[in-house]
Order: structure tokens, then C-alpha cells, then sequence
């Protein structure tokens, strides 16, 4: 399939996030992510805002492994037969945050359906340690489906995370093709469960990715859906292809357009927004769960 021209706008915006702004910091966050021997997904996922985060002391670890059990066509990720769970890692988690002076910690993870809970019990234990912080630093999840098990789901809940997040990454008419093994519906009850069984304090979050081939109706209705499932926030950023391999891009979506989608999202009842082409579900996510609950 011939492939989109990348604009030349874009690929400026690309490279100045890539760049990063304070050197030393940078190196500062990518050496405490190695020496506490984690991952993120940063750079797993290969996300272009590295420079910017990173210069910022900010990454999102990814916990449970660096190998996927799934295998959508659009992620870096790598997938094939993960390693068993390393129970050390939530401290490490912990130390790492520590060291990083973290104020809101982000955490997700790869899928893991060969492990019976998804992996649930591992976020828990993850929040848990992270609660035991001095400073209490803020805690958001951004977990995969739990094959919809809503036992799983309540593990993470009863942690109490500040922000429980799960993507739906897309419009329902491209899962078949590019997210095979996900199922939007599950994803939807994943969020609308979340927000029923939350525990006071925690707001539900979602994202997805604009230029995989969608409709504006498709948008709206895929809006219209995260609304009725009780989300709060929500992030909406451009889909940029890891590799020639990858689910091509469709096309590349304009600032301005990204900023209509942001004002129409507003419209419908969404407390906080983050539309722009290099908008990542984490990206700057302390500040956008600050600005919802102005704690
Ligand atoms: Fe990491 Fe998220 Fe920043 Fe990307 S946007 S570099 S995934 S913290
Ligand atoms: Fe990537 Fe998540 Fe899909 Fe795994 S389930 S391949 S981590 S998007």
C-alpha cells in the first residue's frame, strides 16, 4: 500500500519533541529507569515526546514485561511469550519514583492474557507500594482489557488509583483489522465498570488516535460512546506509524483540526481534553488530572 507523505510541519513538531530541552535531566531520567531496571513505555512504544518528558524528569513505566501477548498493528511493542511476573518490581517501581521526585506517577503495562488475573494483582501491588511514598505521590493506571473479568478490573479498583485508564485507541470499525484481539465493546464496559465501581477519588480516563482511516461520523459516535461510559478525561492524538511494517498511515490530521475535536469533546461534557498531534495518552498527565480535580 502506498504510503502518506509525512508533513513537513509534523515532522519539525516531531523533532523538536524528540530533541531534548535540558540534557542533563534527560540523561538523569533515562539513568534511573536503567539502574532501577524497569521499563518504559517511552520507549517501547518509541513515543516522540521523549525529549520533552524525559528533559522534564517524567516517563510512564511499563510494567509485567516488555513482550506483549498481543499484537496490534499499529504498536512498537514487541510480542510473543512474556517472562513470569517479577515480584520485585513494584519496589523498584517505588525507588525509581523516589529517586525521580515524581508527583504523579504514571504506570501500564503489556497485555498479559497467558496470566490468569491479566495481571491485575501486579498494578495493585505496584499502587500499593507507591501509596507508602512520602509526598503521596499521585497514581494513574493505564491498564489493558483484563479480558474483560470484571474480578480483575476491582483488583486495580480497590487500590484506589487516582486515574484508571484504558484506551480504545480507535473507531470500532478498524479493530478487526488492526487491533486483533481487542474488542471495542469489552473496552467500553472496561471503562463504564471502572466508572461504576470506582471508589471515590478516582476519574476515568481514555484516548485514541486520529488517522487510522476514520470518519468524522465515526469520531463522534466513538465520542459519544466514551461520554456515555462516564469518562472524564480524554486524550486525542495523531497515529504515527513505528515502521514500514506497521498498519500504514492514513492521514496526517491538522492542529486545527485536532483543536475542533478538542472544543466538540469539550461541547459533550468531558472534563479534560488533550487533543494535538502528539498528544500520547500520558503526556502531561499530572497536569491534565490537576486540572480536572484541582487537587
Ligand atoms: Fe513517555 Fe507518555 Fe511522555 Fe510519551 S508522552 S514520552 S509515553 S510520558
Ligand atoms: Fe501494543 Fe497494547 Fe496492543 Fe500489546 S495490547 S500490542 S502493548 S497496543
Amino acid at each position: 500500500m502506498e504510503r502518506t507523505a509525512v508533513p513537513r510541519w509534523l515532522l519539525e513538531t516531531v523533532r523538536k519533541a524528540k530533541r531534548p530541552e535540558n540534557v542533563t535531566v534527560y540523561k538523569d531520567t533515562s539513568n534511573e529507569v536503567t539502574a532501577h531496571r524497569l521499563n518504559t513505555v517511552c520507549e517501547e512504544a518509541r513515543c516522540p515526546n521523549r525529549g520533552d518528558c524525559f528533559s522534564r524528569g517524567s516517563a510512564t513505566f511499563m510494567i509485567l514485561g516488555d513482550v506483549c501477548t498481543r499484537n496490534c498493528r499499529f504498536c512498537a511493542v514487541k510480542n510473543g511469550h512474556p517472562l513470569p511476573v517479577d515480584r520485585e518490581e513494584p519496589l523498584r517501581i517505588k525507588r525509581a519514583a523516589q529517586k525521580m521526585g515524581l508527583r504523579h506517577v504514571v504506570v501500564t503495562s503489556v497485555t498479559r492474557d497467558d496470566l490468569a488475573d491479566g495481571g491485575a494483582e501486579h498494578f495493585a501491588s505496584v499502587i500499593r507500594e507507591l501509596r507508602t511514598l512520602p509526598g503521596a505521590p499521585t497514581v494513574e493506571v493505564l491498564v489493558p482489557d483484563f479480558k474483560g473479568y470484571h474480578e480483575a478490573l476491582n483488583l486495580v479498583l480497590e487500590s484506589k488509583p487516582e486515574v484508571f485508564a484504558h484506551n480504545v485507541e480507535m473507531v470500532p470499525r478498524l479493530y478487526r483489522e488492526v487491533r486483533p484481539g481487542a474488542v471495542y465493546e469489552r473496552s467500553l464496559d472496561v471503562l463504564a465498570a471502572a466508572q461504576k465501581e470506582s471508589r471515590p477519588g478516582t476519574v476515568t480516563k481514555s484516548g485514541f488516535m486520529l488517522g487510522l482511516g476514520e470518519t468524522e461520523a465515526e469520531v463522534l459516535a466513538l465520542l459519544e460512546d466514551l461520554r456515555d461510559a462516564g469518562v472524564a478525561l480524554l486524550t486525542i492524538g495523531q497515529y504515527l506509524a513505528p515502521s514500514w511494517r506497521h498498519y500504514p498511515v492514513a492521514r496526517y490530521v491538522t492542529p486545527e483540526e485536532f483543536a475542533d475535536w478538542e472544543k466538540e469533546a469539550y461541547k459533550m461534557g468531558f472534563l479534560g481534553v488533550a487533543s494535538g498531534p502528539l498528544v500520547r495518552s500520558s503526556y502531561q498527565a499530572g497536569y491534565y488530572y490537576r486540572k480536572v480535580t484541582g487537587r
